[in-house]
C-alpha cells in the first residue's frame, strides 16, 4: 500500500512522490527517552521495542500446565518457569550484541562482590524477580476479562480464565493472533451492498483444513451481525453451530464438544450484514458529483492491514492464504470488479444481477477487493494480461498515461522478476474517495483520483507522480502479492521492496521522468526519523492494531528502500536481480520472513561471499538508526570510525550498535566520476585503510547510496568547503546534497557549529542543480521557520535575508513560461514557492499579474502545472482571490490541479477563513476529508496557522478517530505537521498534557514519542545555534 498521500506533491518547495511525506519536512530532532522510560529507573532507556507487550511470551508465561483442552500446537511448549527464562533471555540478547539493559547492570547491583556460590543464589533470586515482575507486567494483556486473568490454585502454578464473549459465555481463545490448528483453504464470498440504504449483506463459506486436534475454530470479523451460522465436518450433514463474539479483539469463535482431528477439513457457512463504512477501511461508501451536478454513489474497499474482517468473517493474518471465489449482487446500472477476471453474470429475482469471478490464486485476506460503481475504462492487452484503467465516466480521457504507463512497466517486471504476472487481468481504478495513496490489491489496484489520473498536458511532474505509485503498486504485484510477509513485524518485505522497485523500474523504463532526485530527497529524508530515540527496527515486533497500522511509516518505506540500494550498490552486478528472482520463484505463493531474503541473495552470489548477506543485513533490520561514520585522514591513512547516530536532548544515551557499513569513499585526486569510487566493508568500531597517494579531502558515501552519516572533522569540513568554492563539479549533485544535508544533521547533533553549516552554504550561491538546491533550501526554510514560529522575528527576518541572498541568482535565473524538464520544473517550483513566500518582489509581482490573468472572466489562461501552487498561493491572501479560488477548487476536475487549490485555499493568513478550511476538511462537504491531512499541513506551515491547527487537533481529537485509525499515516501525518515546528517549553508541556490525557485513544502511539521528542530537539538546537545566528546574519 501506498498510505502516504502525496501531501506535498504540490508543495512546491519540495516535489516529491507519493510516498514522500511531510512528516520530514522540518528535521526532527531529539528526545531522550531515558527520562521517559521511569518504568525502569535503574536501567539505562529501554528502547521502545523493548517494552512492547510481546503475546507469545505472555502466553507461555501464563499458561496453566496440564491443561487438558489445549491444542496440539500449544502442549510443546514448556514448563513456565522455564520459558520465563526464555523469554528473558530471547529479550535481553536479540541482537543487540551487548546492550542488554538486564544482564550487564543488573547483577553488579544486586550482588556487589559476588562469590560462585552467592552469584547462583542471586542469579536464582533475580530470574524469580524478574520472572514475577514479568508475569505482572505481561498480565494487562488481559484485557480479557473483569474476573482477571490468570489465578493460580494449588495444582497449576496458573489456571487460564477465558474472556468473555459477548452472550456472557466463555471465549475459547485468550491472544490477538489467532491460533494455527485451522487454516482455510477457500472462501466462497458472496457480498449484496445496498447503495440506497447504505448496508450490505453476505455470506461466506470458509473451506477450512484442521492442522491439529482442537475443540475450536477462532477468525476475525469486525462490526458485522452475524445471522447465521452452519457448520459441515466432512461428508456429514451441516449443523446449526452457536457463534462466540469477542468485539474486544475483533475476533468471533465455534467451540465443540469433540475436538475436531487434525487432517479433517470442515465447512463453516456464515450470513451477515452490517452497514457500509463511513470512514475509508473496509467495504465503504464514497459519493462524487458529475458534471451535471448529480451525486453518484458507490462501494469500495481498503483491507490493508486489518479491515477485511469489518467486511467478511475471516483469518484476517497474512499468512493464512486461501483462494476466494467472490460473488457480488448489484443493481443492472452499476459494474462490479474484483481481483479476478468476472466468469458470469445471472440475473436474480428483484431485477438484481449478480456476478461470479473466477477462483483466484492463494492469496491473503488484505488483497481481496470489491467494487460497485458506475465506472468506465480504457484497456489494451499486454502480454496475455488485460490491463484497464477505470475511472468516474467524467474523467475517461485523464486515463491515457496511466493504460501507457502501467502497460510498460508491466513488461519490465514479468522481464525484471522472469516471472509472468500471473493473473489475466489487471485492473488500476481510480476511486474518488480514497485516503492511502494506492492499494496493490491482486488484480485491482485501487488510487486515489491523484495517483492515477493525469491529462496529456499535465505537468511532468504530476506524470511522474502518477508513473510512480503505478510503479509501486505493480512491483506489489511480485512482492507482497505473490510472496507476502509472514507477519506485519516483516511489512518492509512488502513496502521497502515496492519502494526500491518503484524507483529502480522507472530509472530504467522511464528515464525521461528523472525520478532519481526525488528517491535522494526520500532517502535522507528517512533518516530524520530513523535518527530518533523513538525510531524503530526495520523489522519489529507488532500486535496491537495500532502498532500495525504504525509499521506504514517511512522505516518500512524508505529506509527500506535505503538499505536495499545499499546492498544493491555493495555487490557484484547483476547478483542482486539473480537473488531476488531465486527469492520469488522459491516462495512464489507463500509467506516470508527476512532471512529468507537474505539467504535467497546470498546463495545466488557466484563466488559465496566472504560473509553471508544476512550478517550485514541484519545490522539494519534489526537494530533501529543508522551510524555516523567519522572519517579521519592523515596523510595516506584514512580511519573510519562508526557510532550511532542518536539524537538526544541530554548527549546521555549512548548505544554499542555497530553496522556493517559498505562505505565508498573518494578523495580530491579522483572524485566525481563512479570509477573513483572505493569501497570499505567496516564491520568494527574502528577501521584505518590507505590510500595509493596522499589526498587533501575525501568524501564518503559517494552519490549518497548509503545509509549513513559522515563527520568529516573541522579541517575535514574546511578543505571540503574549499573544494566546493574552488570548483563546484568535483563532486557529483548527489554528494553535494548528502553534504549539505549532513552538516546540517550534524549541526543537530552539536559535532559541528552552524558557523560551519554557514560556511558551507557560501557555495550554494553557484549551485544549479536540483538536488543540492532543493537540499539547502529545505533546510535553511527549516530554520527559518523555527525561529519565525518560536516569534523570534528579528532573526527570521535576517534568516529569510540571507536565504534569499544565497538564492538569489538561482531564483532570478526562472522562467515563468512552460518548462518541460522534470527536474527543472522540481527546481523552479522549489525556488518561486520559496521566492514568494519570503517576499521576493519580484516574484510575487509575477506571480499575482499570472493569477489575476488566470482569474480575470473568461480567461482561458492556463498556468503551468509546477508553477500553480506559487500562483495560487499569491492569489489565496487576498478576499477576492481567495473566493475565487474556492469556486475554481469545488469545480476543478483535475484531482493534481484540486490539490493545488486546496492548498492555496489553506495558506490564507485569515484567521477566519483558517478555521473554515479545517472544519471543512472534518465535515466533508466543501472539500473532501480525504484531504484532511493535506489540509492541517498547509495550514501549519502559516504562521497564523499552526496555532490554529494545533488547537484544531486537541479540539477534535475524537472526531478524527472516528475518520482515521489510530496509528495510521494520516494520524501520524496530522500530529507530525501540527507539532514538529514547537521549539519551546510551554508548548511541549501542552503537547505531553494533551497526549497523555488520551489514555486508550492514542497515548501509546510512537508519533507521540516522535513528537515530544522533536519538540525538545527543537528547543535544544535553536538554542545552541542562536547566538551564532545573531553574530552571522
Ligand atoms: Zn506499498
Amino acid at each position: 500500500m501506498d498510505p502516504f498521500d502525496n501531501i506535498n506533491n504540490d508543495h512546491a518547495s519540495l516535489p516529491r512522490n507519493m510516498i514522500e511525506n511531510s512528516m520530514f519536512e522540518e528535521e526532527p530532532d531529539v528526545v531522550d527517552l531515558a527520562k521517559d522510560s521511569a518504568a525502569f529507573p535503574a536501567f539505562p532507556a529501554l528502547e521502545p521495542e523493548e517494552v512492547v507487550y510481546e503475546p507469545r511470551s505472555s502466553r507461555l508465561l501464563v499458561r496453566g500446565l496440564g491443561e487438558a483442552e489445549l491444542d496440539d500446537e500449544e502442549e510443546d511448549y514448556e514448563s513456565s518457569a522455564r520459558l520465563l527464562g526464555m523469554s528473558f533471555m530471547n529479550r535481553s540478547s536479540a541482537l543487540r550484541p551487548s546492550s542488554s539493559p538486564y544482564t550487564r547492570q543488573a547483577l553488579p547491583r544486586s550482588c556487589s562482590r559476588p562469590s560462585g556460590r552467592t552469584m547462583v543464589v542471586c542469579v536464582f533470586i533475580l530470574v524469580l524477580l524478574v520472572s514475577i515482575s514479568m508475569v505482572l507486567y505481561l498480565l494487562p494483556g488481559c484485557t480479557f476479562t473483569k474476573a482477571g486473568c490468570h489465578k493460580s490454585n494449588s495444582s497449576t502454578p496458573m489456571e487460564l480464565v477465558f474472556p468473555k464473549a459477548t452472550n456472557g459465555k466463555l471465549f475459547p481463545w485468550t491472544e490477538r493472533r489467532l491460533p494455527a490448528s485451522v487454516r482455510p483453504l477457500n472462501y466462497d464470498l458472496s457480498l449484496t451492498p445496498n447503495l440506497t440504504t447504505m448496508t450490505f449483506t453476505g455470506h461466506v463459506v470458509i473451506t477450512m483444513a484442521i492442522q491439529h486436534d482442537t475443540k475450536r475454530i477462532v477468525l476475525h470479523s469486525a462490526t458485522l451481525n452475524i445471522t447465521k451460522a452452519t457448520f459441515k465436518l466432512g461428508g456429514a450433514e451441516a449443523m446449526q453451530v452457536e457463534v462466540l463474539e469477542y468485539p474486544a479483539w475483533q475476533q468471533i469463535a465455534v467451540s465443540f464438544p469433540e475436538a475436531l482431528r487434525a487432517g479433517q477439513t470442515c465447512e463453516l457457512s456464515l450470513g451477515f450484514s452490517s452497514s457500509l463504512s463511513h470512514a475509508y477501511d473496509g467495504l465503504y461508501n464514497s459519493s462524487y458529483t458529475d458534471q451535471s451536478g448529480a451525486r453518484r454513489v458507490l462501494a469500495a474497499t481498503q483491507f490493508e492491514p486489518l479491515a477485511a474482517r469489518k467486511a467478511f468473517p475471516c483469518f484476517d493474518e497474512p499468512s493464512f492464504k486461501a483462494t476466494f471465489l467472490i460473488r457480488v449482487i448489484r443493481e443492472p446500472g452499476y459494474i462490479s470488479l474484483s481481483n479476478m477476471p468476472k466468469s458470469k453474470t445471472s440475473l436474480l429475482s428483484g431485477g438484481l444481477q449478480e456476478d461470479e469471478f473466477e477462483r483466484s490464486m492463494n492469496m491473503s485476506s488484505y488483497l481481496v477487493a470489491v467494487i460497485v460503481a458506475d465506472f468506465t475504462c480504457v484497456s489494451r492487452n499486454v502480454s496475455n494480461t488485460l490491463v484497464s484503467v477505470y475511472s468516474v465516466p467524467d474523467k475517461k480521457e485523464q486515463t491515457h498515461f496511466a493504460l501507457d504507463t502501467a502497460s510498460s512497466l508491466l513488461l519490465f517486471y514479468n522481464s525484471f522478476f522472469d516471472i509472468n504476472y500471473p493473473l489475466k487481468k489487471l485492473d488500476l481504478v481510480a476511486i474518488p474517495d480514497f485516503l492511502a495513496g494506492a492499494m496493490e490489491n491482486w488484480g485491482l489496484i485501487t488510487f486515489r483520483e491523484t495517483s492515477l489520473l493525469v491529462r496529456n498536458q499535465s505537468s511532468p511532474l504530476d506524470k511522474q507522480l502518477v508513473a510512480s505509485v503505478i510503479a509501486h503498486e505493480l512491483a506489489h504485484q511480485w512482492f507482497g502479492n505473490l510472496v507476502t510477509m509472514r507477519w506485519w513485524n516483516d511489512l518492509w518485505l512488502n513496502e521497502g521492496f515496492a519502494t526500491y522497485m518503484q524507483y529502480l523500474s522507472l530509472d530504467r523504463q522511464l528515464p525521461q521522468l528523472d525520478a532519481g532526485n526525488v528517491f535522494l530527497k526520500v532517502r535522507l529524508e528517512a533518516m530524520a526519523k530513523d535518527a530518533l530515540n523513538s525510531s524503530h527496527p526495520v523489522s519489529t515486533q507488532v500486535t496491537s492494531p495500532e502498532q500495525v497500522e504504525e509499521m506504514f511509516d517511512s522505516v518500512s518505506y524508505e529506509k527500506g528502500a535505503s538499505i536495499l540500494l545499499m546492498l544493491n550498490a555493495s555487490m557484484p552486478d547483476g547478483q542482486f536481480r539473480k537473488g531476488i528472482i531465486q527469492y520469488l520463484s522459491r516462495f512464489s505463493g507463500s509467506n516470508t520472513v527476512t532471512d529468507d531474503l537474505w539467504n535467497s541473495l546470498t546463495q545466488a552470489q557466484v563466488p559465496a561471499p566472504s560473509e553471508s548477506v544476512s550478517a550485514m543485513m541484519n545490522t539494519w533490520t534489526l537494530q533501529k538508526g543508522f551510524p555516523l561514520v567519522t572519517a579521519t585522514l592523515q596523510g595516506r591513512n584514512l580511519t573510519f570510525t562508526q557510532e550511532h547516530f542518536l539524537l538526544s536532548a541530554d548527549n546521555n544515551t549512548q548505544t554499542s550498535s555497530l553496522w556493517h557499513i559498505p562505505i565508498t569513499y573518494v578523495s580530491d585526486n579522483c572524485s566525481s566520476a563512479p570509477s573513483c569510487s572505493n569501497m570499505f566493508m567496516l564491520k568494527n568500531k574502528t577501521a584505518t585503510v590507505e590510500l595509493p597517494s596522499s589526498a587533501l579531502w575525501v568524501k564518503l558515501n559517494y552519490r549518497n547510496t548509503g545509509f549513513y552519516m559522515v563527520h568529516y572533522g573541522d579541517q575535514g569540513w574546511a578543505h571540503l568547503t574549499d573544494a566546493l568554492n574552488t570548483n563546484i563539479s568535483t563532486l557529483t549533485d548527489q554528494d553535494r546534497a548528502s553534504l549539505i544535508h549532513n552538516i546540517f544533521a550534524l549541526s543537530r547533533l552539536g559535532r559541528v557549529t552552524f558557523r560551519q553549516v554557514l560556511s558551507l552554504m557560501s557555495y550554494v550561491i553557484n549551485e544549479t542543480e536540483t538536488a543540492p538546491v532543493l537540499e539547502g533550501l529545505s533546510q535553511l526554510r527549516t530554520v527559518y521557520h523555527l525561529l519565525d514560529k518560536r516569534q523570534e522575528q528579528g532573526l527570521a527576518s535576517r534568516m529569510k535575508g540571507y536565504i534569499l541572498e544565497v538564492f538569489r541568482p538561482a531564483m532570478d535565473g526562472q522562467g515563468w513560461g512552460e518548462e518541460v524538464s522534470v527536474s527543472r520544473q522540481e527546481q523552479r517550483s522549489a525556488l518561486l514557492e520559496a521566492a514568494c513566500a519570503l517576499g521576493l518582489q519580484n516574484c510575487t509581482q509575477q506571480a499575482l499579474l499570472l493569477f489575476n490573468q488566470y482569474s480575470a472572466p473568461n480567461s482561458t489562461t492556463r498556468i503551468p502545472g509546477d508553477l500553480q501552487g506559487v500562483v495560487y498561493r499569491a492569489g489565496a491572501q487576498t478576499d477576492a482571490g481567495w473566493d475565487f479560488l474556492l469556486q475554481a477548487y469545488g469545480h476543478a476536475s483535475d484531482a493534481a490541479e484540486k490539490r493545488r487549490l486546496l492548498r492555496a485555499l489553506a495558506s490564507t493568513q485569515d484567521a477566519r477563513r483558517i478555521v473554515w478550511v479545517l472544519r471543512a476538511g472534518l465535515l466533508g462537504q466543501d472539500i473532501q476529508t480525504q484531504e484532511l491531512p493535506l489540509v492541517v499541513s498547509a495550514v501549519s506551515d502559516g504562521f497564523a496557522g499552526h496555532l490554529f491547527a494545533w488547537d484544531f487537533v486537541q479540539q477534535n481529537w475524537d472526531q478524527l478517530l472516528e475518520k482515521f485509525p489510530v496509528g495510521s499515516y494520516a494520524i501520524q501525518s496530522i500530529i507530525k505537521s501540527t507539532t514538529s515546528q514547537f521549539s519551546t517549553q510551554a508548548h511541549l508541556e501542552q503537547v505531553q498534557a494533551f497526549f497523555s490525557s488520551l489514555k486508550q485513544k492514542g497515548s501509546q502511539m510512537r508519533s507521540v514519542l516522535e513528537a515530544t521528542e522533536t519538540i525538545r530537539l527543537n528547543q535544544r538546537w535553536v538554542d545552541r545555534i542562536l547566538p551564532t545566528l545573531q553574530r552571522w546574519l
